[in-house]
């Protein structure tokens, strides 16, 4: 991937910033130049929008098998979250071992170190989810 690009990517990814169609109003996040509902006829009108991070579980899942360059504690849970704006994402929900999380909970984005690759010392940050209490 271009390092321009690359950057770019993960301004939006750190800053919470997604698309919005101009004619149909669907949100998207990570942001897309071009609307796959509306196609050609929306180019040129995706707006920035500000998200806020928050929404709620649609479907979760616990997995017990861990990536070891995450070093992530197992069990962990991922989920798919609608963000208040519409948007669906996939994230992990942190300090959570599958029991404390439902269908419809509240959650809020935070961001949290994903993991470190060994020689490069290149340290990669990401979103995941916490619990509203
Ligand atoms: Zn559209």
């Amino acid at each position: 991937m271009p390092e321009a690009r690359f950057w770019r990517e993960n301004q939006a990814r750190y800053n919470m910033i997604g698309h919005k169609c101009g004619k149909c109003q669907k949100v998207y996040f990570p942001p897309r130049d071009m609307c796959p509902k509306c196609r050609r006829a929306s180019m040129g009108k995706m707006e920035k929008i500000q998200l806020t991070g928050k929404g709620s579980v649609v479907s979760h899942t616990t997995v017990h098998e861990g990536l070891p360059e995450f070093q992530m504690q197992i069990p962990y849970t991922m989920a798919i979250i609608e963000l208040e704006e519409g948007a669906r994402i996939t994230g992990q929900i942190v300090d959570c071992n599958g029991e404390c999380v439902k269908i419809g909970s509240e959650v809020e984005t935070v961001f949290r170190k994903l993991g470190e690759e060994g020689k490069s010392g290149i340290i990669h940050y990401g979103y995941k989810f916490k619990l509203i209490e």
